[in-house]
């Protein structure tokens, strides 16, 4: 098999080979047909997260240990089976889950893999889909795609689980608007999922005005641009009674998109940061109990939502996010791209094509 591999965090991804692995116990062997480039693969190629005032977090720290083959959006054809592997046939198309915990904790026992505090990730803490072929270690992470195009699947295992999860923990999705912060192919995807999960109206802020443009072309009932003075004005000005949002979800999670998110709400409204750009945010305490406000972080998604993911794209339609396919040779000038800002919606990497 080959794959491309972080070997020394900001080097580029180094391709490597080694011998096609053979499933043992209850792992699965899958092809990979495509495998999703996602924003956070950069920081996991760097090594560190910032968490602002010149701090970071290492990865290292965390439990990533090098050489590690990225790539968390996989779907592959499943071609060999353990022994002791049920519930899946060689031959289906799945969507592998990533977001695979350690099995045993009270987390795992529930299906909140995501929360549990030894996770073995795919494509983080364990070998990914920047390859022809990956192993995954039990059948209860993968999903059958039917009829859904590999391509356009595949970011549902981050991207789409990530945004379904945040959007999850919004009350007042079905009868006030929700904001977005964030335009790029989190955005989109947020948006897409909104609509197919019957929210009320959605009011999207970035600083790029072309990816704002494309948001409203998707559906958003407003689009404000972060950069200007009186955005959160704005913003506010969009909600019932200009009183403030309800709920925010911060796909961008920098200190000046969480300035933004946070000083928009209304009393008792939600500020749920997503993204891991990097930043510090200081925030007044009596305001917190006075106005009832929540601050809340959303990590991917759980078992149980990467399953209502499912059923909900099956019975509703893909979300309408643009993808772009890409050989898996390409990875590093993607990266390139990404980093730039160059890239709108998802490029998909197809190993097997
Ligand atoms: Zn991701
Ligand atoms: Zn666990």
């Amino acid at each position: 098999m080959r794959m491309f591999q972080v070997c020394t965090c900001g080097e580029p991804l180094q391709l490597n080979e080694a011998p096609t692995p053979e499933p043992k116990g209850t792992e699965v062997l899958l092809k990979v047909i495509a495998a999703g480039v996602c924003h956070s693969d950069l920081h996991l190629a760097e090594g560190f997260f910032d968490l602002g005032g010149g701090k970071k977090m290492s990865l290292a720290d965390r439990g990533m240990k090098l050489p590690v083959t990225l790539g968390h959006e996989n779907v592959g054809e499943v071609i060999a089976l353990g022994p002791d592997a049920k519930g899946i046939k060689v031959g289906q198309k799945v969507l592998a889950n990533p977001w695979i915990g350690c099995g045993q904790c009270a987390a795992c026992q529930r299906g909140d893999d995501n929360l549990c505090r030894a996770m073995k990730s795919l494509g983080v803490f364990s070998n990914g889909g920047y390859a022809t072929h990956v192993i995954i270690p039990h059948s209860k992470y993968l999903h059958d795609i039917g009829d859904l195009s590999p391509e356009r699947a595949a970011p549902l295992a981050c991207s789409g689980v990530t945004t379904f999860g945040a959007l999850k923990k919004v009350p007042t999705l079905k009868n006030e608007p929700t904001i977005i912060i964030g335009a790029g192919g989190l955005g989109l995807m947020c948006l897409a999922l909104h609509q197919k999960m019957g929210g009320h109206s959605a009011i999207v802020v970035d600083i790029d005005d072309a990816k704002l443009a494309q948001a409203k072309k998707a559906g958003a009932k407003a689009i404000v641009n972060a950069i200007a003075a009186d955005a959160v004005q704005q913003v506010m000005k969009l909600t019932d009674q200009g009183a403030g949002a309800w709920a925010v979800i911060d796909l961008v999670g920098s200190s000046q998109s969480a300035r933004l998110g946070y000083d928009s709400l209304v009393k008792g409204g939600k500020y749920i940061v997503v993204g891991l750009y990097g930043g510090d945010l200081t925030v007044s305490l009596p305001p917190i109990p006075m106005r009832a406000l929540t601050i809340q972080g959303s990590y991917v998604g759980s078992q149980h939502e990467m399953k209502e993911l499912m059923e909900l794209v099956k019975a509703k339609g893909m979300p309408d996010v643009p993808v772009a396919t890409r050989p898996l040779e390409d990875v590093n000038a993607v990266h390139g791209e990404l980093r730039a800002g160059k890239i709108v919606g998802r490029v998909v990497l197809t190993p097997a094509a």
